[in-house]
């Protein structure tokens, strides 16, 4: 695989980092890059990027052509995740775009495709997924909310949890199963997309630690739904919902996020506990193991993206991307806060206040908070035991 830039490519950056020091300039970084607001919220200079990107047609760079996607190559798409996770550009909720919307341009009919799209495109709505529910996590199939035909409408009661940013979402794309009666309990369970507004939805908030409120648990009773936001046939949602996972796992493994922080650690252990760690030679093995299972999984990413761009859907390999992309992420955390030494210890009264410091050094908060969030990242989206058995199964093929 060669990754030297050709003279297209080049120019490509370069247009790509005047556009981002135009619309999120250094000013706007230190504000967006520190998780510096609420989850879900908006501030000005983040409405000012997604618009600017609405504008010229980089909104939903992924996205097939005729939905509103730029036709990049795979160079072009890794130049662009590059460029703007290296200056920490906002990233649209990827509910709504990376996983919704390759769902609704596959299967949605060409109404729900007018309807829910354009919305999506230009970030003027919040999506969140629920899929999981108390006792159905890793066995989702297990689910038991209910949908009801009543006439144009389905009629919704039951449980989701874990519902992150439901208190800011607009809408859910929600599993509920229509069938009691199947064989296999797949075979039962319908893909719909509801109204956050509809009467009987309650959201209540789940605190985490370290997290400044992000997930929640929903109660739907006696919810009404249109039969039109039925994505797909009835009882076949499991196919759908499959199909979403895939793009949600690729997404969870963050390396470029990883590669940033990874720049900040080695920041970090220069300054920190007076310099000492540049010396520490054991603490410089564990950094460069870090690195070099980075890059490994870097090349992996790429050729995942490249049969993307084929007009592939990411298969199991991306259970293969979200269980390292997560351990890095988890080791490079640990790792900062090794750095930090005195200053890596909780701060319970921050973390609970939600106060933004300064406390310690810079960035020590965000760390902290990102070390702990980060704990997560090995559940969410299907846990990694679950993916190491989805490779035992569709890669491996015991
Ligand atoms: C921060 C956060 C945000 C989330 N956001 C969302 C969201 O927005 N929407 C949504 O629908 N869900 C969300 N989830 C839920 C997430 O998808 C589930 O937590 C996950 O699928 C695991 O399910 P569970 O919590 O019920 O654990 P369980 O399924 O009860 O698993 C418990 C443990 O047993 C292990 N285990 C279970 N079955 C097996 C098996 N067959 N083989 C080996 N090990 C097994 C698991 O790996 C895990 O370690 C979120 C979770 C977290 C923590």
């Amino acid at each position: 695989m060669n990754l030297g830039l050709d003279d297209a490519e080049r120019a490509f950056q370069i247009d790509v980092r005047e556009f981002i020091d135009a619309h999120w300039p250094e000013g706007a970084r230190e504000v967006g890059g520190a998780m510096a607001h609420p989850p879900g919220r908006r501030s000005v200079a983040e409405q000012h990027w997604y618009d600017a990107l609405c504008a010229r047609g980089w909104s939903v760079p992924n996205w097939p052509v005729a939905h509103g996607g730029t036709g990049w190559t795979p160079t072009q798409h890794y130049i662009w995740d590059r460029e703007t996770t290296r200056a920490e550009c906002p990233v649209m909720s990827a509910f709504g775009a990376r996983m919704l919307a390759p769902v609704i341009y596959a299967w949605g009919s060409t109404a729900q495709q007018a309807k829910f799209l354009p919305p999506i495109r230009e970030a003027r709505v919040q999506w969140c997924q629920g899929y999981s529910e108390p006792g159905a996590g890793s066995d989702l199939a297990s689910l038991r909310t209910r949908a009801v035909r009543d006439g144009d409408h389905y009629v919704v009661n039951g449980a989701k949890t874990w519902t992150t940013e439901a208190h800011v979402a607009d809408w859910m794309f929600c599993l509920v199963r229509t069938n009691t009666t199947t064989e296999r309990r797949q075979q039962g369970i319908s893909f719909l997309l509801i109204d956050m507004a509809s009467p009987g939805i309650e959201v209540h908030p789940i605190l985490l630690l370290g997290d400044q409120h992000s997930v929640n648990s929903v109660t739907l009773t006696d919810v009404r739904v249109p039969v039109a936001n039925l994505i797909g046939e009835e009882n076949h949602g499991w196919t759908y919902a499959k199909g979403l996972l895939t793009h949600e796992r690729t997404g969870i493994a963050g390396i470029a996020t990883s590669q940033v922080r990874l720049g900040k650690l080695k920041q970090m252990a220069a300054c920190e506990q007076d310099g000492a760690l540049a010396e520490d030679a054991v603490f410089q093995r564990k950094l460069q193991e870090v690195e070099i299972e980075l890059m490994a999984l870097e090349m992996t990413e790429l050729r995942t993206l490249a049969t993307v761009q084929e007009g592939g859907a990411p298969g199991p390999e991306s259970s293969i991307l979200k269980i390292k992309g997560t351990e890095l992420r988890q080791r490079i955390a640990d790792l900062q806060i090794e750095a930090l030494g005195y200053y890596g210890l909780p701060y319970p009264d921050d973390l609970l206040l939600g106060n933004e410091g300064p406390v310690g050094p810079d960035g020590a908060l965000d760390s902290l908070r990102r070390m702990l969030y980060g704990r997560a990242a090995s559940i969410l989206g299907g846990s990694n035991e679950i993916q190491k058995n989805i490779i035992a199964k569709a890669v491996l093929g015991f």
